[in-house]
Order: C-alpha cells, then structure tokens, then sequence
C-alpha cells in the first residue's frame, strides 16, 4: 500500500467546489455565479487593456531580468499600493507610520499578517470575522493559530445592516484587543453609511484591532478613493489613548486590476511611532518590515518575481485610464442589479427586492435558504455559495432573466 493510504479526504472548499460542479454541467442555460470574477456580456474572462498596454511595453524594457525580489517584495509596488489604498497625503504614510510587503494577493497578504499576529500579537488571540463573508478568512487563522469567532451584521429580512442588535453587540462582546477583519467596503455587500462612525466607536471601545480587507477597492462605487473612505477614516482616526489608531490591511489586486491569477497583493501595517532602536539593521524600517518578512520566507514563498506584473501595475495604477474601465466593470455590475429587479418583477417575485440596489459591490446576499440554493443548483443549474450569495458579475442580460424565473420557482 502506498504511505499515503490513510489520508482522509479533504473537504472541498466552498467556492471553488461551486466552480467545479459548474463546469461538469452540459446544460446550456447554467450560471456560475460562486466566484467573484468579473466577466464580458458574453460571459468570457476580460484583461483589462491597461494591462494588455503594459505587458506589451515592458517585453521590450532591457532594464527588466527574472532575479529574486527581495523578501519583502518591489519598493516601488508596495509605495503605490500602500499610497492607492490610504491616499499619498495621509499623516501615517507622511510619518513614515506604514510598512508594507509585498504578498501574494489577498489570501496571501491575510496569510502573512495571520501569521504576524499570531506570533507577535500580545493582547488577544481572537479574530473576529463578519458573518456572512468570505470562507476562506476563518481557514487562514485559525491555520496561523488565532482563534476565530464570528460576528453578525445582516438583517435576513431586510437584507441590510443590522446594527445595534447584531454587529454592536457582537463587537462589544469578545475579549479586549481581539482583532477584527472588516471589508474596506465594511461589510463586503452593505454600505454602513452614516454608521460607520458608530462602527468605528465600538472597535475602539473594546480596543479591537482592526484588519481591513481590501479586495474590492473600486467594485463598489466605480471610484478607487469613494472606495476607500471608510479604511481612510480609520487610519485618520485618534485612539482613546491620544496617539493614532493602528490598523492592518491586506490589498488585493485581482478584482480591481483583473490580475486574479498573477496574484499581485500587500500587507501594510499602520502603527504608532516605534522607538528607533526597533529598527531593522537592513533596511533602516521598523521592525514590523522586519518582522514580516519572517513569515514570507518559512510559511509562503518569496512574492513572485513580478518585474513584470508588479512594474506593469506600477505603470499604469494611477492612469486614468484604468480608473475609467474600473469604473466601467463597477456600472456594469450596478446596471446588473437592476436588470435582475426588473426581471424579478417581471416574473412576478412575492415581496421586497430592493435590497439587489441597494447591496454593493461584486455580490448580493439575496438571504435565500440553504433548501433554496440547493434547489437552484440541483434544479435550475444556477450555481451559488449555500449561503445565497451570488456574484453579479456572472449574470448578463439573458441570464438576470433565467435566474429571476429560477428563483421565483424556488420560493413559491
Ligand atoms: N478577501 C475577500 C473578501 C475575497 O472575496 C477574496 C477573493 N475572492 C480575497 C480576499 C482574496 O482573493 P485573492 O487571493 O484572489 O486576491
């Protein structure tokens, strides 16, 4: 027998099972809408032009070779990255406040800072992560050793923000100094608006750490800084005890950028002033560079050696250009989500679905039930996370269509 007899089977994981099933179906009217990746009219994968112009400048540019980067990635793509999120004249950037490193997208930037908490991190070992969200974040703490606990925002009937019975007492709950994961657009499909103020009193109440995720900057309003208001707000805030909050933020760059395989991210940590003798010997940064940098050689490899995609991001991150097909993804999702209103409408949905405008953003919860989903899937071919999340970008015009007939039929 072989050594490898006794593994077990590993679970599949939540998103990428629903893109397999999906395309193990041969029934022509089957919708993928588990993954959040953007897709043409037609349905097919789109490179941004920006990108394409890029690439085709940099084959040619001598000066690039394929050495290793240093660990803690391209200075010049972590400078941009850091400047994207937070804004060139933010006060902790201008301090000198920021350290970032360059990581492997978004689930390796969080990976990275999981395992900086986990070894460094003295207050608490809790993570909390939003409910519903993403399934991947209780995987990467609770792997770096960091114990999860979940906290609720969503308001299954109204589909919208369920502030003070919920995510107030949730937040309020967990130890001191535990750390939070908030989506930059807070809540990945709400905007909090005028709570966000609220929000930011409660983490600061309990002294949480928040641990922003950005993998959809630009997604929600079509406008890279709109995007960023609330992270802003944050980093800009003061701490109860007079110095500045701290934070940390894992950039994707997949979604805004289109560069979902290349796997181009960040991690920055903002943090008060630490003493000059915690600087690191090589490269004069605080020891948080330093420490970093540990994790990315033992648990993840060294950030790919991008010359290429880093620099071809670094050349076209702040065009215009690429704001304006940023945009045109984001209005294309909005058109999208009244598209599916219209239809449901039309096929005669019993109750309330204003909510699809209202949610922003690359996905809606639409709160259908586990039964629901199941049904859509086994039925009607509509693929979906069990948790009724779907992402808009897998519709167009025929598809809104189909789904609406779809799920008309799986509540009646
Ligand atoms: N955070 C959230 C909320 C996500 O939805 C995703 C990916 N879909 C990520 C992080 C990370 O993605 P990636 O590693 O592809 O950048």
């Amino acid at each position: 027998g072989s050594v490898w007899g006794q593994l077990p089977q590993a679970p599949p994981d939540p998103i990428l099972a629903v893109g397999d099933a999906w395309r193990q179906d041969s029934d022509v009217r089957k919708l993928n809408l588990g993954v959040g990746a953007y897709r043409t009219e037609e349905g097919k994968p789109l490179v941004l032009n920006v990108v394409r112009k890029a690439e085709a400048a940099l084959l040619h540019d001598p000066t690039l070779n394929k050495e290793y980067l240093p660990i803690t990635g391209d200075p010049v793509f972590c400078k941009l990255a850091r400047e994207l999120a937070l804004g060139g004249d933010c006060p902790a950037i201008q301090q000198g406040r920021v350290s970032t490193v360059q990581a492997l997208s978004g689930t390796g930037s969080l990976r990275v800072g999981a395992e900086l908490l986990a070894t460094h991190y003295k207050p608490s070992r809790v993570v909390l992560i939003p409910k519903p969200s993403w399934p991947t974040h209780r995987n990467i703490f609770t792997k770096a050793g960091m114990q999860v606990q979940e906290y609720r925002y969503f308001e299954p009937k109204s589909r919208g923000l369920d502030f003070q019975v919920r995510l107030c007492s949730h937040l309020g709950e967990p130890q001191r100094g535990a750390v939070v994961i908030l989506h930059v657009c807070v809540m990945q499909v709400i905007d909090p608006g005028f709570l966000l103020l609220a929000i930011l009193d409660v983490v600061q109440s309990r002294r949480l750490l928040p641990f922003f995720d950005s993998a959809y900057q630009g997604f929600a309003s079509g406008d890279l800084k709109a995007d960023a208001a609330s992270l802003r707000m944050f980093a800009n805030a003061t701490a109860p005890d007079g110095g500045p909050q701290e934070l940390m933020l894992a950039q994707s760059f997949a979604k805004n950028m289109g560069l979902y395989g290349e796997r181009v991210g960040a991690l920055s940590i903002i943090s008060n002033p630490l003493p000059k003798t915690w600087a690191c010997k090589a490269c004069g940064r605080t020891v948080h560079h330093q420490q970093v940098s540990l994790p990315i050689h033992s648990t993840v490899p060294l950030p790919k050696t991008w010359a290429c995609v880093a620099s071809a991001w670094a050349h076209c991150a702040l065009s215009s250009s690429w704001c304006d097909e940023l945009a045109g993804m984001a209005n294309s999702i909005k058109a999208m989500r009244s598209s599916l209103t219209q239809a449901l409408r039309r096929a005669g949905v019993p109750g309330d679905w204003s909510f699809i405008e209202k949610q922003i953003g690359m996905f809606t919860y639409t709160g259908l039930t586990r039964p629901q989903c199941e049904r859509l899937t086994g039925k009607h071919h509509v693929y979906l996370t069990m948790d009724g999340r779907i992402s808009m970008a897998g519709l167009n015009a025929r598809g809104a269509e189909y789904l609406a007939g779809a799920i008309v039929e799986v509540i009646a």
